[in-house]
């Protein structure tokens, strides 16, 4: 699972690009070097001369572009390889810790200029040291992966931001809504879990989480919004797990 978007039109596009800058810049070099022999008459037979060169640098700039922009191409797609491998968990795909915590605080910076406000919110696995213990580590490997799917389902990408904090906790930012409309979201997302039971093998394993969420907007410190909804989450688990809790008040920008 990946979710950065793979845009490999967006590549091809540019390896054109770069083919077609390649080659004009060459047949120019080679055009302006022949108009110069054809003006300084430093050629007895300089028409013919520059008809020559001119053949003779497409046969060369063509090659040389194709090779150059393929090359060009190969190492975008490493970019976008390792820019993949560095931002995404790899047993879940989603976003890791630290891309997500860098896609909230470039939210907030967004905010400044649009005076939105998002909503961050924990989500948090219930009993799942049980699920490991009852069907195994590998069984509770594939419960995170269908976690993971079953959320992004459900929120609108590439907008919201979806990311694993650590473990069986899930943290997700939903941009541009109030404390009613992530409520919705967040409660979508609560009972496709619940209505969800993950097969793993013979088995059919429930699986609830609990949840905890902050609304933050433009003055928004990340630490801070991401403690008031640990603190939330805190009090779903205290009220019997499976629920949705807002914590957090949204401060206007001034
Ligand atoms: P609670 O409802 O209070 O959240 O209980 P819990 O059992 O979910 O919480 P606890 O923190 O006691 O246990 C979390 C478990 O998640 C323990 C740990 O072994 C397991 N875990 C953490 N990361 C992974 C992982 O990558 N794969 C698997 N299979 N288990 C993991
Ligand atoms: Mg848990
Ligand atoms: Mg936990």
């Amino acid at each position: 699972m990946d979710w950065m978007p793979a845009d490999r039109s967006k590549d091809l596009r540019d390896s054109l690009t770069f083919f077609l800058f390649v080659a004009i810049t060459a047949l120019s070099l080679s055009f302006t070097f022949s108009v110069f022999v054809y003006k300084t008459g430093l050629m007895a037979d300089s028409q013919n001369f520059l008809l020559t060169n001119l053949v003779v640098a497409a046969c060369v700039a063509i090659p040389t572009a194709t090779i150059a922009s393929q090359h060009e191409f190969q190492m975008r797609r490493y970019q976008r390889q390792l820019e993949s491998f560095a931002s995404t968990d790899p047993l879940t795909g989603v976003l890791n810790r630290r891309f997500f915590r860098f896609a909230v605080e470039e939210e907030i910076a967004r905010q400044g200029r649009t005076r939105a406000v998002a909503a961050l919110a924990l989500i948090d696995l219930d009993r799942f040291k049980t699920i490991n213990d009852r069907y195994g580590h590998q069984a509770g490997d594939e419960v995170l992966k269908r976690v993971a799917l079953a959320v992004h389902a459900e929120i609108r990408t590439p907008f919201d931001k979806f990311g694993r904090w650590g473990g069986e906790e899930f943290a997700l930012m939903l941009s541009d809504v109030t404390e009613a409309t992530a409520q919705i979201v967040l409660e979508r997302v609560r009972s496709r879990l619940e209505r969800t039971p993950v097969k793993v093998g013979n088995h059919e394993i429930p699986v609830t989480a609990s949840f905890g969420f902050a609304l933050m907007d433009a003055n928004a410190v990340f630490d801070d919004v991401m403690a008031s909804a640990d603190e939330a989450l805190y009090r779903s688990k205290a009220a019997g797990r499976n629920c949705i809790t807002f914590t957090g008040k949204a401060r206007r920008a001034a």
